[in-house]
């Protein structure tokens, strides 16, 4: 469960936690939140451990994986995965005069680059039944010029979702993607300072609130069941009707 320490991402990995899996919590920088969500896992009656790697930088696949491995071997399971959740990523506002070589590269070695290579090894670890559930954006959907970049990061990611469906389903194997919409995590937290700002965004679903983290974890849920296993190349709105 990669970005698991904050989050949309900490929903999620509690929420697989409750429903049996052993889960690796995720995170770049952030220990003491990872070790939080862990704790709670743990002290829901679940099963968890941290695991560090930073995406974007030299290695991070390679660290990441040796780190799951190690911690897998020590606790004498073989070194498998059978859910993959790929939820960490940045964001980045900018319109298309603002956009800079560097922010390209940001957005896209984190969310395009690193989520292909741990796919493409976390596949040479997963057995028939597995799943990869990808955390895309309502955003692929809809026109947001003001962020134009991570818009074309998570299209990277919808168009990636569907080849790899082809990929992998004689393997057994789903993906799909997962679209939230608003959700009140760190990422949008400036835009939620005020009571105008909690306002206009709640007014953008249908059902007129901001999601939570809950709302994203029960449909990644789903997918992760054994009920999924004739779903595969979705992309799943979770936005609460985002701009219906
Ligand atoms: P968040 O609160 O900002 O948390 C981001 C998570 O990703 C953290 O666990 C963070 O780890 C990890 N992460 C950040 N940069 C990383 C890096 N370079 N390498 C490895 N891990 C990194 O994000 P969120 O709002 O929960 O979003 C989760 C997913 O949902 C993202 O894919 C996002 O694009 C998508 N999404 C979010 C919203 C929304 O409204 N929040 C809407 C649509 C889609 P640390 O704690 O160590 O920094």
């Amino acid at each position: 469960m990669t970005g698991a320490s904050r989050g949309i991402g900490r929903g999620i990995a509690e929420r697989l936690a409750a429903d049996g899996a052993l889960v690796a919590v995720h995170y770049a920088r952030n220990s003491e939140a990872a070790h939080e969500v862990v704790d709670s896992i743990r002290t829901a009656g679940g099963d968890a451990f941290p695991l560090r790697a930073e995406f974007g930088v030299e290695g991070d696949t390679k660290a990441l994986y040796a780190a799951l491995d190690r911690e897998l071997l020590g606790r004498g399971l073989e070194p498998r995965l059978d859910i993959l959740v790929n939820n960490a990523a940045v964001s980045g506002s900018a319109r298309i005069h603002e956009v800079t070589p560097e922010l390209v590269d940001r957005i896209f070695s984190v969310n395009v680059k690193s989520l292909l290579f741990v796919i493409q090894e976390g596949l040479t670890r997963m057995p028939s039944g597995g799943r990869i559930i990808n955390i895309s954006s309502a955003i692929t959907r809809m026109s947001y010029p003001e962020s134009v970049v991570y818009s074309m990061s998570k299209g990277a990611m919808d168009t990636l979702t569907l080849a790899l469906a082809k990929e992998c389903g004689p393997r057994g194997i789903t993906v799909n993607a997962v679209a939230p919409g608003f959700t009140e995590t760190d990422m949008n937290a400036k835009l939620r300072t005020t009571p105008e700002g909690v306002a206009r965004l709640a007014g953008l679903s249908i059902f007129d609130r901001i999601g939570v983290p809950s709302d994203i974890a029960g449909v990644v849920a789903f997918l992760a069941s054994p009920d999924a296993l004739w779903v595969t190349a979705q992309r799943l709105d979770a936005s609460g009707g985002l701009h219906l």
